[in-house]
């Protein structure tokens, strides 16, 4: 009977585009006519069965691919063991993935949430604790121009979207914003009200844009200096992204603070915030949450963090991501495509001004899903399985297009 229903519900909706109740839905933002009903793999697929190659992933959220065997067992196995138990008690998946995922980074301590602006208002509240009882109450935080950290109101602040200076006033007072891999700008904008330095290691929404190791010595040498934390916000770099297990790696240095969401969970809304013993500073009703170590998001993260371990995928990142760079160079050398970036998989290139937006859209149409985080970049983050079978047939579609839309 339902599978009936559901059928005739999708031979209406393949002839025509989208003849759906999108007026209930309160407007955020310009959506695709769209509508997506299941993933697999590397792909999603709409409901018209049209096939897309996904090399956006829920913006790097989908790590293991969708609809992963991995995450269902997991939520299906705890789903009927315990989903929900409240933060007033431990729960067995909540003391195993904290074990597991602190071991994983090097750090003591992790607090459990749903989103990455959470994980950060978390490490901003953690920052502003120990400015109280650290550091004389000093409470401002220094961030990077062109930076992203959330959209709640304090991650507003923090974030250096130059265009969101202006939006919902009053601000959350106590952010600075300095531009990035720019060392005596960072250290002019140090004084004894500062109580830490939050950045991105590559910034994601930013373009695909890389600290410097230099810069991030120095920021690591002003924090040991002045007693400041040092918060790394690897939501986006984070748990295999740019083909180490954490972006910091590449560096060779340790945060005080480190901040993940997004691929953690895989697609279940998870996130994290990591730090030291010595910071282990909030008293009983500083922070907390409904949804804060539920045993449900638990197991998923733990599953996730064993699959990516166990399967190597920040390895694959790292190589399959070597492969992408080398290949989008070639393509450099014979059409607009230009200034090829990043770490592992999380890559941009840059079109002539104007045309990000009509290469999206036109692959897209071809069945393949890029993001433009402006409009002359394009930014690629395919899920950490990703193949070279997968790259290259995604190289054959945006080529085409460079070539129909005249940038080559
Ligand atoms: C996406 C992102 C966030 C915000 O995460 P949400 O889950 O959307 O709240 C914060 N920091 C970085 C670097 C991000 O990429």
């Amino acid at each position: 009977m339902l599978q009936t229903k559901i059928d005739k519900h999708d031979l209406h909706q393949s002839d025509a585009p989208a003849p759906f109740a999108a007026e209930s839905l309160l407007s955020i933002t310009n959506r695709s006519d769209i509508v997506m009903e299941r993933g697999n793999g590397m792909y999603m697929y709409d409901t018209a069965g049209k096939a897309y190659l996904d090399f956006i992933s829920g913006w790097a959220v989908n790590s293991l691919g969708h609809s992963p065997a991995a995450l269902q067992q997991a939520l299906i196995e705890q789903s009927g063991t315990l989903v929900h138990s409240s933060p007033a008690f431990y729960n067995k998946p909540l003391l195993q993935y904290a074990a597991e995922l602190t071991s994983a980074a090097g750090l003591d301590k992790v607090f459990f949430a749903s989103s990455g602006a959470e994980a950060n208002e978390s490490a901003v509240k953690l920052a502003r604790k120990h400015g109280e009882v650290n550091l004389n109450g000093a409470y401002e935080i220094i961030s990077l121009s062109n930076s992203f950290h959330g959209r709640t109101l304090a991650m507003m602040s923090a974030t250096g979207k130059s265009h969101w200076k202006t939006l919902f006033e009053p601000k959350v007072p106590g952010f600075k914003h300095v531009p990035i891999n720019d060392i005596d700008a960072l250290f002019a904008a140090i004084s004894n009200q500062t109580c830490a330095i939050m950045l991105e290691l590559v910034q994601g929404e930013g373009g695909v844009h890389q600290v410097s190791e230099a810069y991030l010595y120095a920021v690591r040498k002003a924090c040991d200096m002045y007693g400041m934390l040092l918060i790394i916000d690897e939501v986006q770099t984070g748990m295999g992204r740019t083909g180490k297990l954490f972006a910091h790696q590449h560096y060779g240095i340790t945060p005080d603070v480190l901040t993940l969401g997004k691929g953690i969970g895989a697609g279940f809304p998870l996130s994290a915030m990591l730090t030291k013993e010595q910071y282990d500073l909030f008293t009983p009703g500083d922070q907390g949450g409904t949804y804060c170590g539920s045993p449900l998001a638990a197991a998923v993260g733990l599953a996730v963090l064993n699959e990516i371990i166990t399967r190597d995928l920040a390895g694959n990142a790292e190589q399959q991501g070597r492969y992408l760079i080398m290949r989008l160079k070639e393509l450099s050398l014979t059409t607009s495509l230009s200034n090829v970036r990043g770490l592992g998989l999380l890559l941009a290139f840059d079109v002539p001004e104007g045309s990000a937006a009509p290469l999206v859209n036109y692959c897209m149409r071809q069945g393949l899903l890029l993001n433009a985080p402006n409009s002359s970049t394009i930014r690629l983050m395919p899920a950490l399985i990703v193949s070279k079978q997968d790259i290259d047939e995604m190289l054959a579609i945006l080529k085409l297009a460079l070539y129909e839309l005249n940038l080559a």
